[in-house]
């Protein structure tokens, strides 16, 4: 073995590079907006599967194995079409265990080739389905699940390929009571097969509490005053939130929302009824939501700043050509937000680190393509656009 093995860079898999991502001081975006604070965003796309999500896959497999909720040859089974599918994916092929993910038909095909490359079975669902209905990504999963506690031991690669295929046929062929009957059977928790469920989960959270907080904590030397971070499932700023209002308690965090999501309006003290009538859908993938999962604690959050799809889209395409940053649409919305929101509140004199949850190459198709950009609607002068922030 090489000698002065971890200090030298190298690790035993994969999932030991996870983490300890570089914190980034944005020198060019505050002389550009003429900022009196100082800005640092926390890179995640560092991380191998290219998110922030890789963190949390690391930690709902290793939570589950400790907890005995999966046994060797397992299979992990989650709804899930972005990045905490490819988090789980690679943790899972690392530690030997099979993924199978059920995702909505919009999704592109690059992210089911994505997941196949990493060793996952996916299923395709239809889009245009309530949550409930037995051919929902949600459902559907359980479906799997359930077929899986039905052998009661662990399967092979094969089975599990014949019974990825049989789902696939009942959803496409809408054998709609035959998934009905696989669903009602009283199945317990099994070993063999385990849903993860991310907005469900206390190891989301734990993941950000435990690794990335206490690096924004190490790598500020507690020097820091301000945290924006966009919410997803709410883990990644209820875990750094958590962490850093325990030393420091006038640490103001700051959530990042999409115009169309509840969050803002849920923290501004609207119902959740009100605020979902008011919700609409946008463009910008992996943040805002339609519904309060319980890995989200609004308490921890000081104050919101409401971002759109435009703002967003500008704000990512700027960062990379400003600073060579290639980062995902929730990065750019989460930069918009903090630029808005100092300048806003007129904050000066303060550091401020910010959350860029993914890498910019998940939307080279999207955001990065001028003719996409037109063809929906959005100015491809950035420039123009974050006029009004200067
Ligand atoms: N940005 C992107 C691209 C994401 O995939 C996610 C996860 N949904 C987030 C931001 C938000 O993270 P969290 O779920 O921890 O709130």
């Amino acid at each position: 073995m090489i000698e002065n093995y971890t200090k030298m860079g190298i690790y035993d898999g994969i999932v030991q590079t996870i983490g300890n991502t570089p914190l980034v001081r944005l020198g060019k975006i505050e002389r550009y907006f003429n900022l009196r604070n100082e800005l640092y965003a926390k890179l995640e796309f560092f991380n191998p599967g290219g998110s922030i999500k890789d963190r949390i896959g690391k930690y709902m497999i290793e939570g589950a194995k400790r907890e005995g909720k999966i046994v060797e040859g397992g299979v992990i089974v989650e709804p899930t079409s972005g990045n905490t599918g490819v988090g789980l994916a690679l943790v899972a092929a690392d530690e030997g265990y099979m993924t199978v993910f059920t995702m909505p038909d919009k999704m592109s095909t690059e992210k089911e080739l994505l997941l196949k490359a990493l060793g996952a079975f996916v299923i395709r669902t239809p889009t245009a389905v309530a949550p409930s209905d037995p051919n929902s990504y949600y459902r559907v999963a359980e479906a799997v699940r359930n077929l899986i506690w039905k052998k009661g031991r662990s399967i092979s690669r094969e089975e599990l390929g014949e019974i990825v295929k049989y789902v696939q046929r009942l959803v496409d062929e809408e054998r709609l009571d035959e998934l009905r009957a696989i669903l009602e059977e009283e199945v317990e928790e099994t070993p063999y097969a385990y849903i993860p469920n991310q907005y469900f989960n206390k190891y989301n959270p734990l993941a950000h509490y435990e690794t990335t907080a206490r690096e924004i904590w190490e790598q500020t030397g507690g020097e820091m005053n301000y945290l924006f971070a966009g919410i997803g499932t709410g883990g990644t700023i209820t875990g750094i939130g958590r962490y850093l209002k325990e030393r420091k308690k006038d640490v103001r965090i700051i959530g990042v929302d999409p115009v169309g999501s509840i969050y803002s309006l849920v923290k501004k003290g609207m119902s959740l009824e009100e605020a979902l009538k008011k919700a609409h859908p946008y463009l910008v993938e992996g943040i805002g939501e339609d519904i309060l999962p319980e890995t989200v604690d609004l308490s921890l959050v000081d104050d919101m700043v409401v971002v759109n799809d435009q703002e967003s889209f500008a704000m990512t395409r700027f960062l990379a050509r400003k600073e060579g940053i290639l980062a995902g649409g929730s990065s750019g919305a989460a930069l918009y937000g903090t630029i808005k929101y100092l300048k806003e509140n007129g904050v000066e004199g303060k550091k401020a680190v910010v959350i860029f949850p993914d890498t910019g190459r998940n939307y080279l198709t999207k955001i990065f393509n001028d003719k996409w950009m037109l063809k929906n609607g959005f100015e491809i002068d950035d420039e123009k656009v974050l006029e009004v922030l200067r």
